[in-house]
């Protein structure tokens, strides 16, 4: 289990330093809200910079928030499962995942069989 939860929290290190270059953390809700180009880093794309430029850069920024956000909440659950005892067992049918599964993905809440049963 060490191992699942060293692989989890070096995980979720790597999700929170994603997201900081992303956007920022309310501090009081704990989301992470996409934050537009500093004017300082778009000085380098001068002729790029005009609003609709922008807007679509905010909007992909956003949505890469968001699947990040979205894994390093699955993380966090896990983590959370480790501490409870319930790490590695399947949401769907209740048996555990398989090993094999949980080294790639230790994050993973169902077994193999069930994953397309989860969105
Ligand atoms: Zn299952």
């Amino acid at each position: 289990m060490e191992k699942y939860k060293a692989k989890l929290e070096e995980e979720m290190k790597l999700l929170e330093e994603e997201l900081a270059t992303l956007g920022k953390k309310d501090v009081e809700t704990g989301d992470w809200e996409a934050v537009p180009e500093s004017e300082e880093k778009s000085q380098d794309v001068e002729d790029e910079g005009d609003m609709a430029d922008r807007a679509e850069d905010y909007e992909e920024r956003s949505s890469a928030l968001g699947v990040l956000e979205k894994r390093l909440d699955d993380v966090k659950k896990a983590l959370a499962k480790i501490e409870e005892g319930k790490f590695g067992i399947c949401e769907i049918c209740g048996n555990a995942i398989e090993e094999e599964r949980l080294n790639v993905n230790p994050s993973a809440k169902t077994c193999e069989s069930d994953m397309e049963k989860v969105i």
